[in-house]
């Protein structure tokens, strides 16, 4: 299972015109499937980095939108023309096209091979994030972390132990709820960057837009 970051404040790839920008967006790959876990604000610069990366969006086959803030699900609409039907797991009411199947996940529920959501959780905004589960064991993968990385870490863990997160980790400062991990990639909206690079300088790992991430071969 490859993650590639595709929408992210940070540019991690230079040289290849990939473009920064506020939100966050990530694509996750299977031998036989496509995912993509939000969808940045801008959906023009989320079609550029995506064609830059390599990343077809007619091969898309299931969309999650982690929350309902517009960096998350802003580019959703645009990729109404590239799409064959999907499934959209995303906690909001509607959906931009007929050619998107909505689903509400209320509770966590297995939507692929491997991979699970935990389901809307409640907090200043609810928000589901996802957990992947690899041969070097699961990982979740956070849109901001709104209801606290705390209470999703809880509930991914009913799914089963945790060794890693990528993603967004807002105002986070929590830092002993990572100490059993193998690798804290913190993204987009993430405050204490710095903070978290200096508490577990040996398993950061740096996002930003081109960044990949190979679950089944480690980092
Ligand atoms: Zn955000
Ligand atoms: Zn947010």
């Amino acid at each position: 299972m490859k993650l590639t970051i595709v929408y992210d404040n940070e540019i991690y790839v230079k040289d290849i015109g990939l473009k920064s920008d506020w939100g966050f967006s990530c694509v996750i790959e299977k031998e036989y499937e496509t995912i993509l876990f939000d969808t940045g604000a801008n959906g023009k610069i989320l079609l550029h980095n995506m064609k830059n990366l390599g990343i077809n969006p007619k091969n898309i086959d299931k969309i999650v939108i982690s929350h309902e803030h517009w960096d998350h699900k802003g580019g959703l609409k645009s990729l109404v023309p590239y799409i064959k039907d999907v499934e959209v797991y995303h906690l909001g009411r509607e959906v931009p096209s007929e050619k998107m199947i909505s689903i509400n996940p209320e509770i966590p529920e297995k939507i692929s091979e491997d991979i699970w959501t935990t389901g809307r959780l409640k907090g200043l905004v609810d928000e589901q994030s996802l957990v992947l589960k690899s041969k070097n064991g699961r990982y979740l993968l956070t849109g901001c972390s709104h209801p606290g990385v705390e209470k999703i870490l809880q509930t991914a863990k009913q799914i089963g132990d945790i060794v890693g997160i990528v993603g967004g980790l807002h105002g986070f400062n929590k830092f002993y709820v990572l100490n059993e991990l193998d690798l804290i990639c913190p993204c987009h909206c993430t405050a204490h960057k710095q903070d978290l690079q200096r508490a577990f300088p040996d398993i950061i790992s740096n996002c930003g837009v081109g960044k990949i991430i190979d679950l089944n071969e480690g980092i």
